[in-house]
């Protein structure tokens, strides 16, 4: 009788008891979001080591990312009212990891090996492909590197690559290329990350002794956000769960309408697969939404409808309370605009008592963190880029800003060591060496040496062609400065360096991510009056470290959010183009579409009480300004869930037909006040202590100590900042 259960299987519904019930057998759950899928799947991992099932190193669970695995080895920890330990319980990858280093030697590697990470895995790539002369602008090594691990998700390791399965890229050398890449790897007692799945694969296929030994171990199999898994991490789980004469106890959860990886290999048809394979299995259904109120879920629901082909899920408010705000869809004019807005919003709920660990801003691409982050600093509110990091921190903006440092000043050796081969340019550990000595006999940066090496004929074949060109195209931009203007000189410069080539050439799915975030650092640029102002203030902003610890606001890419819950989403950037995104729109099928709905589908369940959706009427990229068009998914949106906000809303219900407004529609309302460039302000000497000042990003505040030209300045809302005394005005 109900009366009896225990306390933990009380405050559940009946169909969520039936899916932890029903511990024996395989058990798929196919549930809409937050109907409680991760919480039948925590509370059956408790169920099962409080009814005597299992001891807890005994239970595999997978979860998505390891915040997952963290957050659910605390709820386990707290439905036990104790902490547990030995727990094989985290991502993939992380499970993968611990098996192998158990068992390393049968693929050759000792247990000690090391894990690349993508920039030591790149320059393995090149070192192989090196002697085989492939045209690197043609095939650059990280689109080698992509189809690698394209066939890695599948399991294929290069034995199992038939010549068939090669593709064209690389001229048909990328099965060669794989063997030696794996070869080398063993060499180095390494492996990437996609080596994890691919060895235990493969141990667990050939070595029925280390798999029965698993077999032994696991007796139940648990896993969460089934709907995104690979080849390759299916045939881990088939392998694992698939027990002689035993019944495979495993129980995977999951929404096809939250299958948003399809881009890294994940197949929804292992859904469809899981019946298949394990025979007889129970297939449970949840419909009670428990996180979102009804006007989110009838916003969710509505726009998911949109797409073919899904398995099917009633999806009701679980929720006691009242309906809710409805759906809030915000028109700004600009990226800065929507920055403000969600600032002022922001500011409004913590006001209103809300922390700030429940709101979230999540974007479609990486490069829409940037806006949100100045404006958050400046309003001193902090704030975390979760799975990502910070704007200036990425690889390709460090690269774009230490090609604008050397532009600025030919003598910074730090940011023209970091560009002199990026992209390719011949230059080798030795060449390098040449270049240091040169420049310390001859007592000049290494960007003169260079120049004299050259012109001594020090210099020979490839990279000698290479060096000239790199110093002329240089030289010619700061000639062009006066006259064209630094943004114009710095996307010349980016151009013709090779180094906007060299993502466009790159097939890997981060490039098409890293040209936006280029694209986006140069509208940044626009706004400050020269290069040094610029080089000056992300100098500073990448100074001001926030306090760890602090309460802080989440802002993370889409993709990043799944499976987690705020109580307020901030949803920016729903145009045409940036979401659902311009590749998608270019590629033109059906089927990126419908992963594109389902992304949106997957942030507005995020929601618990409050999504505020945003989209800007023109958006400027490089420089010049281009008219937007509203998602098709907020015209999807079902209107009675939906309130609409906003002077551009207006403007587009008047002018927009669907035609896109002229480019010169929005001429100069957006133009923002110019940071002042240095020397245009009179005498600094005014500057003193308890003098009161205004900061264009930081707001007002007092000086409180003053060093030459910098300042120490208690700002009222971002809090202590050292700035230039050049950037500050005196009022
Ligand atoms: P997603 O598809 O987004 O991963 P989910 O199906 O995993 O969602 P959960 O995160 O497990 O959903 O649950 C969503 C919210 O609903 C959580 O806050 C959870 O604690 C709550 N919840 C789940 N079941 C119940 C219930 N029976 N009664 C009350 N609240 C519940
Ligand atoms: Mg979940």
């Amino acid at each position: 009788p109900a009366a009896d259960r225990p306390d933990y299987l009380q405050r559940l519904n009946p169909e969520q008891r039936a899916a932890i019930e029903t511990t024996d057998g395989p058990l798929l759950v196919l549930a809409g979001a937050g109907t409680g899928k991760t919480r039948v799947l925590t509370t059956r991992f408790a169920h099962i080591l409080l009814s005597g099932r299992a001891r807890p190193y005994q239970i595999l669970a997978v979860t998505f990312t390891n915040k997952a695995a963290r957050e659910m080895r605390e709820r386990i920890g707290a439905l036990l009212g104790e902490p547990v330990e030995g727990l094989w319980l985290g991502t993939f990858h992380a499970l993968c990891a611990r098996m192998l280093r158990r068992h390393a030697e049968y693929v050759g590697l000792g247990s000690g090996f090391t894990i690349l990470d993508t920039d030591d895995q790149l320059r393995l790539l090149k070192q192989v492909i090196e002697p085989l002369r492939i045209d690197t602008k043609r095939w650059p090594p990280q689109g080698i590197l992509g189809v690698i691990q394209r066939w890695k998700d599948r399991g294929l390791t290069p034995e199992r690559v038939t010549p068939a399965e090669d593709c064209d890229f690389a001229g048909g050398q990328c099965r060669p290329i794989y063997a030696t890449y794996q070869a080398r790897l063993v060499q180095l007692n390494a492996c990437d990350f996609g080596d994890l799945m691919l060895h235990v694969t493969e141990i667990l296929r050939t070595r029925p002794d280390v798999l029965a030994q698993y077999h032994r171990l696991f007796r139940y199999i648990l896993v969460d956000e089934y709907q995104d898994t690979n080849t390759i991490q299916y045939l881990w789980l088939r392998l694992l769960a698939q027990r002689e004469g035993q019944p495979a106890n495993i129980c995977c959860v999951g929404d096809d309408d939250q299958s948003i990886y399809s881009w890294r290999g994940a197949e929804v048809e292992n859904i469809l697969r899981f019946e298949r394979d394990f025979p007889g299995a129970a297939v449970v259904r949840l419909e009670r939404n428990y996180r979102s109120t009804a006007q989110i879920l009838g916003a969710a629901s509505g726009l998911i409808a949109h797409n073919d082909g899904r398995l099917g899920k009633t999806l009701r408010p679980g929720r006691e309370d009242a309906s809710g705000e409805k759906v809030r869809v915000a028109s700004v004019w600009d990226s800065d605009d929507e920055a403000r807005l969600v600032g002022e919003e922001v500011e409004r709920l913590r006001a209103g008592g809300h922390s700030l660990a429940e709101i979230a801003i999540l974007v479609r691409a990486g490069f829409q963190t940037r806006a949100f982050e100045e404006r958050l600093i400046t309003l001193g509110l902090p704030y975390r880029v979760v799975g990502g990091l910070r704007f200036y921190e990425r690889s390709e903006i460090r690269d774009a800003m230490a090609y604008m440092r050397v532009l600025n000043q030919p003598a910074d050796d730090l940011a023209f060591e970091r560009i002199i081969n990026v992209p390719r340019r011949g230059i080798g550990a030795a060449a390098m060496q040449k270049f240091h000595v040169a420049a310390r006999e001859g007592q000049m940066p290494l960007a003169a040496a260079v120049m004299d090496l050259i012109a001594r004929g020090a210099l020979k074949g490839r990279a000698r062609e290479q060096m000239t060109a790199l110093m002329a195209c240089l030289a010619r931009g700061r000639e062009a400065l006066p006259r064209e203007g630094h943004v114009v000189v710095v996307e010349t410069l980016l151009e013709e360096s090779g180094y906007i080539d060299m993502w466009k050439a790159d097939t890997s799915p981060e490039a098409p991510g890293r040209l936006d975030n280029l694209k986006e650092l140069v509208r940044a640029l626009a706004d400050f009056e020269s290069l040094g102002g610029f080089l000056e203030h992300v100098a500073l902003v990448m100074e001001n470290e926030e306090n760890a610890g602090a309460e802080r606001l989440s802002i993370m890419t889409l993709h990043g959010a799944k499976g987690l819950e705020f109580d307020t989403v901030f949803l920016p950037g729903w145009e045409e183009g940036v979401f659902p995104s311009q590749r998608t729109l270019d590629e033109g099928g059906l089927k990126g579409l419908e992963e594109e709905r389902r992304l949106a589908y997957v942030g507005i369940t995020r929601a618990r009480h409050r999504a505020v959706i945003s989209h800007a009427a023109s958006r400027r990229i490089y420089g010049n300004w281009q008219s937007a068009i509203p998602s098709r998914f907020i015209e999807e949106l079902p209107a009675e869930h939906v309130t609409t906000t906003g002077g551009a809303a207006q403007a587009r219900s008047r002018t927009f037909g669907h035609a896109p407004l002229s480019s010169t529609a929005f001429p100069v309302m957006a133009r923002r006040p110019r940071v002042t460039d240095v020397g245009e302000k009179g005498p600094t000497a005014a500057m003193a202590v308890g003098t009161r000042v205004f900061h264009q990003k930081f707001g007002y505040g007092t000086i409180s100590s003053v060093e030459g030209n910098r300042l120490e300045v208690a700002f009222e809302k971002a809090g202590p900042k050292r700035v230039l005394d050049t950037f500050v005005e005196k009022i």
